[in-house]
């Protein structure tokens, strides 16, 4: 078959996508106008591009433009680590609803630095010692707690102190003990507290929810989810992740938790009992304090079971996948910070689910600015945390008794 020439395939590529004079002209951009021959500007309806730089009508949206910076609710991030320094702050750049004011770190060159990168006021950088000062800065509207787990919960208290609100990393806290006088201390600031359940805001994930709830792949049956990886002694993010006062547990509290919360927001169900196996190898240092790999049932209310597992010491894996009784969908990877893929999976075969991508960090600082500007409970409020570290309590408990646990279910089926 010949090539087409460039005119001949942009001709033919018009023709496919109108189906009327309309469709044409508005995939141009002109707006309902048609070209005259021979008009240049004048005569009805025409208006045709004159061959120098001039200014066109606003072209259609295909992304909501961001709200003016002064609109924007103010950031303050606490602990420039791996996390906050490579998805979090850059991720400021494509949000629509927050900027980044503020900056709280023990290492004052670092945040200098980061500082002037990012345009952050140099009067804006607080130490953990001069947190608290934070109060004064009323460009700070939300503090977003990026520190070792263990810290999450005094952080949490002395921002709601300070008259802030609060966004803060998984897993909530230590106990659920901190995660209920987090939210306490919410309420009593009367400021909002969220956790940065960020698969929650991620859109293959969101597409995931969606389909199930429409009910596209029938009743959930069974929910599988692993996430593994090997733990790093050398790397300085995995240090604290080895100590039982910061990290709170080990593979279960630090990763088990994507599967955990992923069983719960695809069934839409509370489970009613867990049961879990643990197993550190012995003689390795870096188990003494948290365990290795966690294997893990929950069971709902609806009788649908998810089988869950973590790991420290297996090659990296993001994986979960929901059975339902006419198809299933496979997230694989689920939980990168990019590039994750959605597949359904029938007896028609598999086919891949195409899905808009977007920064889900973006989205979920987005989200929490606009629940606090409108005085909207966030999708992921501190009682979402507080259940997962629930559940993580009674794992480990089962673990060590040997037997399932039962748990209060809410018996909330979320929308
Ligand atoms: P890092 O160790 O890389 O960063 C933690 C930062 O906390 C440090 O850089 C330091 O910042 C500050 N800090 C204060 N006190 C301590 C201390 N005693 N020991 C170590 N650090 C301290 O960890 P991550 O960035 O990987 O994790 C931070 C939090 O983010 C955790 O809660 C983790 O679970 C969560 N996380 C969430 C992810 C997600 O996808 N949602 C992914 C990765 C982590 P400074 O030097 O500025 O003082």
């Amino acid at each position: 078959m010949r090539p087409l020439t460039r005119s001949a395939a942009l001709s033919r590529r018009l023709f496919l996508r109108g189906t009327g004079g309309g469709l044409l002209v508005g995939s141009l951009g002109l707006h309902g106008t048609v070209y005259a021959q021979g008009a240049a500007g004048g005569g009805a309806g025409a208006e045709r591009p004159p061959a120098r730089p001039v200014g066109r009508v606003e072209p259609e949206r295909e992304t909501e433009m961001p709200v003016e910076p002064g609109r924007r609710l103010g950031y303050a991030v606490v602990g420039l680590g791996k996390f906050a320094l490579n998805q979090i702050l850059p991720a400021f750049g494509e949000s629509r609803h927050a900027r980044l004011v503020a900056l709280v770190s023990g290492n004052r060159d670092k945040a200098r630095a980061v500082a002037s990168r990012y345009g952050v006021d140099a009067g804006a950088i607080y130490d953990y010692d001069g947190f608290d000062r934070i109060a004064d800065n009323p460009a700070v509207d939300i503090v977003y707690i990026i520190l070792p787990n263990g810290l999450h919960a005094e952080f949490a208290t002395r921002a709601f102190k300070a008259r802030k609100h609060v966004l803060c990393e998984k897993p909530m806290a230590l106990t659920s003990e901190e995660c209920e006088a987090m939210i306490r201390a919410g309420r009593e600031a009367d400021r909002k507290l969220m956790i940065a359940y960020r698969a929650q805001y991620e859109p293959h994930n969101v597409e995931a929810i969606r389909r199930i709830r429409a009910g596209e792949i029938g009743p959930l049956r069974l929910v599988t989810s692993d996430h593994g990886r090997i733990l790093d002694p050398k790397d300085p993010a995995d240090q604290w992740r080895m100590v039982r006062a910061l990290a709170g547990g080990g593979s279960l509290y630090d990763i088990g938790i994507y599967s955990l919360n992923a069983a719960r927001y695809l069934t839409g169900e509370e489970p009613v009992e867990v049961f879990g196996q643990i197993h550190s190898p012995p003689g390795d240092p870096r188990f003494s304090e948290v365990e290795d790999r966690c294997a893990f049932q929950l069971r709902f209310p609806s009788g649908a079971i998810a089988n869950l597992s973590s790991s420290y010491s297996t090659a990296s894996v993001k994986r979960i996948q929901a059975f339902g009784e006419k198809a299933s969908l496979v997230l694989d990877p689920a939980t990168e910070y990019e590039g994750n893929q959605l597949m359904r999976v029938s007896e028609r075969g598999r086919e891949q689910v195409k899905v808009k991508d977007e920064n889900q960090f973006a989205a979920e600082m987005d989200h929490f600015a606009e629940s606090v500007r409108h005085n909207r409970e966030p999708r992921t409020p501190g009682e979402e945390g507080l259940r997962d570290v629930r559940l993580m309590e009674a794992i480990y408990r089962s673990a060590r008794e040997g037997r399932p646990v039962s748990v209060e279910a809410t018996g909330s089926v979320r929308p």
